[in-house]
């Protein structure tokens, strides 16, 4: 026997549907890559994303057919996001701040036949165009009046493109389990691999992620996305602030402390997404210039571990409250977020900062277990570390192409590749990814533990520790430091500073001072290339 209830799919579309209709006149506010700060409703942005929609069906892209976006948050990235989707089309958004070659790599893998591309990136494009034989035309996003000189053949300005159509259409018909969006993830190890979202997937992905004990998403709020579109699927908010009928503030190609600052300020944002990088700039803009963000309420870190210092001076100083997230590509984004449930109501002072340290709970329609390496279950004890094992409506199962190799176990788990303690109330900590944990005489330890310990040093500016080859040990922790412009610390000051706050055993064994950490597209340390950089580093402390 079957319900009774109407088989409604869950379809991007009716995402933007839905805010034209019941917030018609909240706006999406968006600095354009010209310059000027843009405004447009909800009800516009539909029309305009349904033009796109005729415009490319018109064009003869067609169901399950990708096209690629080089793109900075703006208002016309979001329409080709609809548009595209709106047909039946897959929009693949690529990490412009990859290296070229991975770019064409990357879209040529995904076998994408449009290409959009902001002003910023039409350099790149051009530069790597032969490389991309199945790219037919480049949409520059732009006007016929900020056209550049370039050197690519087939492109036209988006304006003009869009000029040529009009909003009478209607969105076509596709199934919720049709492809609706691309995204690989950076591949630190191997190519990059594509990640598949449904409608299905998005949908519900939108209304999981704005739930209240996660990003408690409303129609009151003014939601200013810093985290790219291009960065594993935008955090969903692309899709949870118009399913919220929320307004939306984009800050184009503009992400430095002072330019994110102003328009949080001006266009009194309550929330804001963004990795600690980012934060770490806006705050040191604020406390430079004695500023403050009134308006906002919230805002969510994710994408790397957020310091507890971070958290403190966003609480403390500026009276907003960070919720610290953690996901990845591979999950829609949003695995867990940082909520205080009422078994930690209660909490105040540093035994607070314990809980908001650590990633917080998943939302309905995200299971997650931790297994030892001969695949156990571990108990949650916020204590036993394994690897980090979920599964979901919106956790992928493969990659695209590789949908013939084996990538869940046989009851759907989805290795993620990290390592993590869970608490008897389900919030969740990592401690490292699974490559980059230090396993010290069979023991191992956090060196994301180790870095947020060192980054409240007040001196240190980024702190990062990698494991390097110990003759007794195997492996010891080395703490490589950036400090903060005009501070001074040695050594011998940095561990005093750590000792008593970790484990004896855990103590890095020797602290080495640089002028930059390398980072990922994505923003993370690259753990990878530092380990490269000190593999032949003679530890003070190994006898050999
Ligand atoms: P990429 O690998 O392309 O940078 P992802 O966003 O998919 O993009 O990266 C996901 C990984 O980022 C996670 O598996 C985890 O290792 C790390 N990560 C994300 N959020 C957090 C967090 N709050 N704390 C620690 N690590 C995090």
């Amino acid at each position: 026997m079957f319900g009774s209830m109407q088989d409604w799919p869950l379809t991007c579309n009716k995402v933007l549907d839905h805010a034209a209709r019941f917030h018609k006149n909240r706006e999406i506010i968006s600095r354009s890559v010209e310059g000027p700060i843009t405004r447009q409703t909800y009800a516009q942005t539909r029309d305009r994303a349904l033009a796109l929609a005729k415009r490319l069906d018109r064009y003869g892209l067609r169901k399950g057919d990708r096209a690629a976006t080089l793109a900075w948050n703006t208002v016309r990235h979001m329409e080709v996001w609809y548009g595209l989707t709106g047909i039946g089309a897959v929009y693949h958004t690529v990490n412009p701040r990859l290296f070229p070659e991975q770019i064409s790599w990357i879209i040529n893998h995904a076998e994408d036949r449009l290409l959009f591309v902001d002003l910023t990136f039409v350099p790149i494009v051009e530069q790597i165009i032969d490389q991309l034989p199945l790219i037919e035309l480049v949409i520059i996003l732009t006007d016929t009046g900020h056209m550049p000189k370039t050197s690519l053949a087939n492109c036209v300005a988006y304006e003009d493109w869009l000029a040529e159509s009009d909003s009478d259409f209607n969105w076509v018909d596709v199934d919720e389990n049709d492809a609706a969006g691309m995204c690989y993830t950076s591949g630190t190890t191997g190519n990059p691999k594509g990640v598949v979202y449904s409608h299905r997937s998005n949908v519900l992905h939108a209304f999981q992620s704005s739930l209240p004990d996660m990003m408690n998403l409303s129609a009151k709020d003014r939601v200013l996305p810093v985290v790219p579109l291009f960065h594993a699927n935008g955090w969903a908010l692309a899709f949870s602030a118009p399913l919220n009928g929320a307004t939306l503030v984009l800050p184009g190609a503009l992400m430095d402390g002072e330019s994110i600052y102003e328009l949080l300020s001006t266009e009194k944002c309550t929330f804001s997404g963004a990795v600690p990088t980012v934060w770490l700039m806006l705050i040191q803009y604020m406390q430079r210039n004695d500023l403050y963000l009134p308006d906002l309420e919230r805002v969510v870190i994710g994408g790397s571990a957020c310091p507890r210092s971070m958290t403190k001076a966003f609480r403390d100083d500026y009276g907003v409250e960070v919720m610290h997230a953690w996901g990845m590509t591979e999950l829609s984004p949003i695995g867990t977020i940082c909520s205080m449930k009422p078994e930690y109501a209660d909490l105040e002072g540093e035994a607070w900062l314990d809980i908001k340290e650590t990633a917080g709970h998943p939302p309905f329609g995200v299971e997650m277990k931790i297994v030892d390496d001969e695949n156990k279950e571990l108990p949650w004890n916020g204590a036993a570390f394994g690897r980090l094992l979920v599964r979901g409506p919106c956790v992928t199962r493969s990659y695209y192409k590789l949908e013939g190799e084996q990538f869940v176990d046989e009851e759907g788990w989805f290795d993620t590749g990290d390592v993590a303690t869970i608490d008897e109330w389900g919030y969740m900590q990592i401690t490292d990814r699974s490559k980059d944990v230090i396993k010290s005489g069979g023991e191992w330890i956090s060196s994301i533990d180790l870095e947020n310990l060192a980054i409240g040093h007040p001196a240190v500016a980024e702190a990062a520790v990698i494991g390097v080859k110990h003759s007794k040990w195997d492996e010891r922790p080395l703490l490589i430091l950036m400090l903060s412009d005009e501070e001074e610390a040695t050594r011998d000051e940095i561990l005093a500073y750590m000792d008593g706050k970790i484990a004896k055993w855990w103590m890095p064994d020797d602290v080495v001072f640089v002028d930059e950490i390398p980072h990922t597209a994505t923003g993370k340390i690259k753990k990878v290339a530092l380990r490269e950089q000190f593999k032949d580093y003679k530890l003070p402390s190994d006898p050999t």
